[in-house]
């Protein structure tokens, strides 16, 4: 029977679209017969450690910077890090971001500062999970956590909403809309060491 990928050539050579040949190591010919040969690659295998994961009946432990769903980060008072700069989906290389910024005003204030990310999504059908828009991301509001369980039976339900990505509230926080808390300027919340007082903004030297 004829090999029907032409690339491949008996002989141990590889046909490159350029034409050129190269030679790959003749495997080493052994003196048993097939047969055995066969049964001595099945018995090889029954002695290795085996590698199959009893998935989802023991769940997969990642590693710690591995990429897996976003996550809208929060101040320590519960107001949200996004901006709505938007500056995530330029970043990103597959369009799978979707922001629409909004105004903040002082009766309804998600954010410090003056705008804030009104509309955020994410579409995991599109995300190649390479973490380029959390490099972008000037706050540190978008990172990503080590979720991999985004699998879905439907299209609709691999676009996340903020409402989905959004960090939860941590004891000591308060949902938005709220004032801001941690001082009257949004500097306040950027040149602060953690866990120092609200009211005790850091000096640049301490950066
Ligand atoms: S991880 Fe990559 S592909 Fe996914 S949303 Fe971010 S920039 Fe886009
Ligand atoms: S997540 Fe970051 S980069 Fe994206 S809109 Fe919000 S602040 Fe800007």
């Amino acid at each position: 029977m004829s090999d029907r990928n032409p690339a491949r050539r008996s002989g141990g050579e590889v046909e490159r679209a350029t034409g050129q040949t190269h030679s790959t190591p003749a495997a080493p010919r052994s003196f048993l017969p097939a047969p055995a040969q066969g049964f001595g690659v099945t018995f090889a295998q029954i002695f290795r450690k085996v590698t199959t994961e009893q998935y989802p009946f023991e769940p997969k432990v990642t590693k710690p910077r591995y990429h897996g769903r976003h996550v809208l980060n929060r101040h320590p008072d519960g107001l949200e890090k996004c901006v709505g700069c938007e500056l995530c989906a330029w970043a990103c290389p597959a369009d799978a971001i979707y922001v629409e910024g909004g105004d903040n005003t002082e009766d309804a204030r998600f954010s410090p500062g003056e705008r804030y990310g009104a509309v955020y999504q994410i579409n995991y059908l599109r995300c190649i999970f390479c973490g380029l828009c959390i490099e972008a991301c000037p706050t540190r509001s978008l990172t990503m956590s080590n979720d991999f369980e985004l699998a879905d039976d439907n299209r609709q339900d691999l676009i996340y909403t903020k409402e989905q990505l959004m960090a939860p509230l941590l004891p000591g926080m308060e949902a938005p809309p709220h004032p801001m808390r941690l001082g009257d300027d949004e500097k306040d919340y950027y040149l602060r060491v953690p866990g120092s007082s609200p009211a005790e903004p850091v000096t640049e030297e301490k950066v």
